[in-house]
């Protein structure tokens, strides 16, 4: 390497992991264990400045650069063949402002580190519903959770971010301040430059409450179209959505039911607790069910139920979809395919795209679908190799089923890596915007391993 390689890398305090170094494989392993790629070097910044270090030595360097948050992009955007990982995974740290109702954290910091955190105040966001996804990612991507009904998405709650861009300034991105960054974040991804801190609108969320019903899978058909009026109309503090699945042994449920397919509607309530049950009563109408929990617990508590069931290191293959409606083709594919549901870790959910998610202009931000009404993931979860080829059968199967029944476009962070085409469906109408800003922030393409925005 070049002196000048040296030299900036003399200046980085964080790690510099490379091949032959302890922690090595760890450090190159992103969540989804499909993608065993193994990157030159893996730099851990400890702090704004180190990041735009990492990042002059990974354009020094040459080759691919990665920009890790919490590692669960499905296409494992989070590592690549030969080049730079900036791993920005000590960049964690969240400041909570109780009385301006805001927080402040590190664009490395994961969900469950930010919950804790903010619930400290009885305060929270709209977050993703596993607490280590992080926070980055999920947040440029969109951000569907339990709150979106309520809050809208965690988008609609960025108030700011700093940036730090492929030339290596830093920026503050807000309404006020780069107010064309700042749009183009709000969805279009990693694409414009390494969000070193993310600034939210917090909503006074203390406990909430949290219902889980289990059906017969023979209930799906009856469930989905339930479901489908249903959660137009509920209270916005419902943020409920459906699901198809292998049931895990849970304590509410018969040891039957363990390990068979069924099919079941998750809630969470965030308004006063007395009037949970009633706002989920109609849910239980729709037959007999299996079993259920209703349950207050702590808002970080609901965003770690589904942890255990999916720990780093499976393999993974993603499909999503956006639909205006949840027709009757779209749940005759959820019957027929959903009843082949492979593994408990599996997940079929269909979220809803409404309320304060709707009241968003399209052009507001880079997340131009406010009137999907639903966003319908299939994210296939396996860990023996050998079932490789027929999960990933099976989950282009089940798409293909719901395609017709959908829009062009889909969410950016339910994209695997195949389907690079659809990006610009997904960004219908503001492509050529999002192209320009690009042009103006990135225009050498630096930060590619996203659903790419091209120059
Ligand atoms: C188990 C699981 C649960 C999920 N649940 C939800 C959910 O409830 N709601 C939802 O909307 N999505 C959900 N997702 C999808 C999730 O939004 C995407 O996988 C998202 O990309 C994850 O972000 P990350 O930071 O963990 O991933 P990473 O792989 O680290 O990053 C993903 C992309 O974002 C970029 N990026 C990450 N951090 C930064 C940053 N600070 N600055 C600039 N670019 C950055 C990366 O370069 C990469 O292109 C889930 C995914 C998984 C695996």
């Amino acid at each position: 390497m070049t002196s000048t390689f040296e030299d900036i890398r003399s200046t980085i305090r964080g790690a510099v992991i490379t091949e032959g170094d302890p922690g090595y494989d760890e450090a190159r392993k992103v969540y989804n264990g499909m993608h065993d790629q193994r990157p030159a070097r893996v730099v851990r910044p400890v702090d704004r400045d180190d990041v735009v270090a990492a990042l002059r030595l990974a354009r020094e360097a040459g080759g691919d650069v990665s920009v890790r948050g919490g590692g669960h992009s499905a296409p494992g955007f989070g590592t690549n063949d030969g080049g730079t990982v900036i791993d920005l995974s000590l960049l964690k740290d969240v400041q909570v402002d109780p009385r301006a109702r805001t927080a402040r954290a590190g664009g490395g910091c994961t969900w469950g580190v930010f919950n804790d955190a903010t619930h400290a105040h009885g305060l929270a966001t709209t977050g993703g519903v596993v607490s280590t996804t992080g926070i980055g990612g999920l947040t440029l991507g969109g951000g569907i959770g339990y709150l979106a009904r309520s809050a809208g998405l965690s988008i609609d709650n960025l108030l700011s971010a700093e940036v730090v861009t492929a030339d290596g300034a830093v920026l503050r991105a807000s309404e006020r301040e780069n107010e064309d960054l700042f749009w183009a974040l709000r969805g279009g991804g990693g694409n414009f430059g390494i969000a070193t801190e993310l600034e939210y609108r917090l909503h006074p969320v203390p406990d909430v409450l949290v219902g889980i019903f289990v059906f017969p899978l023979e209930q799906t058909r009856a469930l989905f179209q339930f479901y489908r009026e249903f959660i137009r109309t509920a209270p916005e503090q419902l943020g409920a959505f459906p699901a198809v699945l292998i049931a895990p042994p849970l304590p509410f449920l018969p040891e039957s039911a363990h390990g068979t397919k069924k099919c079941a509607v998750v809630a969470c309530w965030a308004g006063p607790l007395d009037q949970g049950e009633a706002a989920m009563a109609p849910i239980r109408q729709v037959a007999a069910t299996v079993g259920e929990m209703v349950a207050p617990m702590p808002y970080p508590a609901i965003n770690s139920l589904f942890d255990a069931l999916l720990p780093p290191g499976m393999l993974q293959y993603w499909k999503g979809t956006f639909s205006k409606d949840l027709t009757d083709g779209a749940i005759d594919a959820h019957v027929e395919h959903g009843a082949g549901v492979p593994t408990v870790n599996t997940a079929i959910h269909v979220y809803p795209i409404n309320g304060a998610v709707s009241r968003v202009a399209p052009d507001a931000t880079a997340f131009p679908y406010r009137d999907a009404t639903f966003a319908t993931v299939v994210a296939t979860v396996w860990s023996d190799p050998a079932d490789t080829e027929r999960n990933i059968a099976w989950t282009r199967a089940y798409y293909q089923a719901l395609a017709p029944h959908g829009e062009p476009g889909t969410y950016i962070n339910f994209m695997d890596g195949d389907e690079g085409a659809r990006v610009k469906d997904s960004y219908r109408g503001i492509y050529d915007r999002l192209v320009a800003v690009k042009r103006k922030y990135d225009p050498e393409n630096v930060f590619h391993r996203n659903q790419n925005i091209k120059p």
